[in-house]
């Protein structure tokens, strides 16, 4: 082959176990994926991409290759407050701990915030993020953290957390208040304006009504229908706590998957989190429609809120993928979040097949690319190039018998070595390409020390609590 005739590309990475997750679940090892501009061009084994004449070649040896993470639902700016707010129930944990901390944050904060759990994430092979912002979300605020993600290098969907009126529900379960700033018109219209200023790019603003339960049905039907004029997403919370569905058939008369069923709401875009507590018909309504749910055990289990029903879930038809969600998931990080999904399914069943390696891995990457919407969640010819290498070299992956196996049990964030997000090495050993970490750490612990002061919890930050 003549000089000229050889193909070209920016990167290639080779030599490594490449999960590709694609259609036909090859995992190649050893492999090679070759990426130009934000596309991933080729892929298979080292001699047949040899031939690629690369801008970069990075050697995989001892190393896996597998698709980015996609985070379903996380709230960035709640890691401002890592650590504290334990022994909580969900209600009294929001009231309690998550409204006084969204009350007192400031647009600094909420940008320092989202910075600095975007960089975990980025560190962690997470390429995607859906973050569920809340608190402030004015729309200079809202803007300020896309720009966080953007400036960390992550493909994102800001969901812009909107309240709106108090409702009879929101009330009864002690979380009406200063939380819902905005009415219906002036919600939407500040959605609006941040979707418009970063549509088509890596970091998209989707509308977000809070909760189904405790938010007005108005503001749902209306953020719906933004995601429909923008061809985005939209994100909630639906059914994550036990009292959930009884106080919404006590305000309204049904439950709230049913009402979202009946109103023509699922389906075209819906992704909701947790959905835990749910009847057959509502499973049914969640399937057929192709809703998408981000399942966040390391949450539940933190919270103490249930199990969500993933194997009925799926079979039906749902689009699942996996959320850190937050300070009640302490961390961005999906390996634990992976090995979670499968421990609480079985624990909760009795059955230790009630989940496996391979779904919890599906769930992280090609699921979650099909709940956020975007073209990458697999490693293959065509696909975007956001992908993780992840060194399996140190003692805790030896002896190595079955990556996936390794990746999903053994590994955590930390084994991350490079992150590449739309073809951009974003992560790599040990460091962010792009921002400067240590002064975004210790202008956390700063700025985060007298948030938590300013919004009256101090008292949580004891050495050791008492019983
Ligand atoms: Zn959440």
């Amino acid at each position: 082959m003549s000089p000229e005739k050889r193909p070209s590309c920016d990167l290639l990475l080779t030599g490594g176990c490449v999960v590709t997750v694609d259609d036909d679940r090859r995992v190649l090892d050893p492999g090679a994926v070759a990426i130009s501009g934000e596309r991933i061009v080729a892929v298979g084994t080292p001699a047949e991409l040899a031939p690629f004449e690369a801008g970069r070649t990075v050697d995989c040896a001892e190393k896996a290759v597998v698709p980015g993470f996609v985070d379903c639902h996380t709230h960035l700016f709640q890691y401002l407050a890592r650590g504290l707010g334990e022994g909580l129930e969900l209600w009294p944990w929001l009231s309690g701990f998550m409204w006084p901390l969204g009350e007192h944050i400031s647009r600094e904060d909420a940008r320092l915030g989202a910075l600095l759990a975007g960089l975990e994430a980025a560190r962690a092979g997470i390429t995607t993020l859906t973050d569920n912002h809340y608190a402030p979300t004015d729309l200079d605020t809202t803007l300020a953290v896309a720009d966080s993600l953007a400036t960390v290098g992550v493909r994102g969907r800001v969901a812009r957390g909107m309240m709106g009126p108090e409702t009879e529900v929101a009330r009864r379960g002690n979380l009406a208040g200063a939380m819902f700033r905005y009415p219906v018109d002036e919600e939407i219209a500040i959605t609006r304006e941040a979707m418009a200023a970063r549509q088509g790019s890596l970091v998209e603003i989707w509308p977000a009504p809070e909760n189904i339960v405790y938010c007005d049905q108005e503001l749902v039907r209306r953020a719906a229908a933004l995601a429909a004029e923008f061809e985005t997403g939209w994100h909630s919370h639906c059914s994550e706590a036990v009292t959930d569905a009884p106080y919404y058939l006590d305000a309204y008369g049904l439950r709230p998957v049913e009402w979202l069923h009946r109103e023509g709401l699922l389906g075209n875009g819906a992704t909701l989190a947790h959905a835990i507590f749910l009847e057959d018909a509502e499973v049914a309504w969640l399937g057929e429609s192709r809703t998408g749910i981000a399942y966040c055990p390391v949450s539940h289990e933190y919270i103490g809120l249930g199990v969500m029903r993933l194997s009925d879930l799926r079979r039906a038809g749902a689009v699942v993928g996996l959320g850190n969600d937050g300070a009640s998931g302490h961390r961005q990080d999906m390996f634990e979040q992976m090995k979670h999904a499968i421990l609480l399914q079985r624990v909760h069943h009795k059955d230790p097949t009630a989940s496996t390696a391979e779904e919890a891995f599906e769930l992280a990457t090609r699921e979650g690319a099909r709940y956020a919407g975007i073209d990458a969640g697999v490693i293959a010819p065509g696909k975007l190039a956001d992908l993780a290498v992840v060194d399996l070299s140190a003692t805790h992956f030896f002896p190595l018998h079955r990556v996936l196996a390794a990746l999903v049990y053994c590994a955590r964030g930390s084994d991350v070595v490079m992150t590449v997000v739309n073809g951009e090495v974003v992560f790599e050993d040990g460091r962010s390409t792009r921002v400067d970490e240590a002064a975004v750490r210790s202008e956390a612990q700063m700025r985060a020390g007298a948030l938590v002061e300013r919004a009256g919890l101090g008292h949580l930050k004891v050495a050791w609590r008492k019983a």
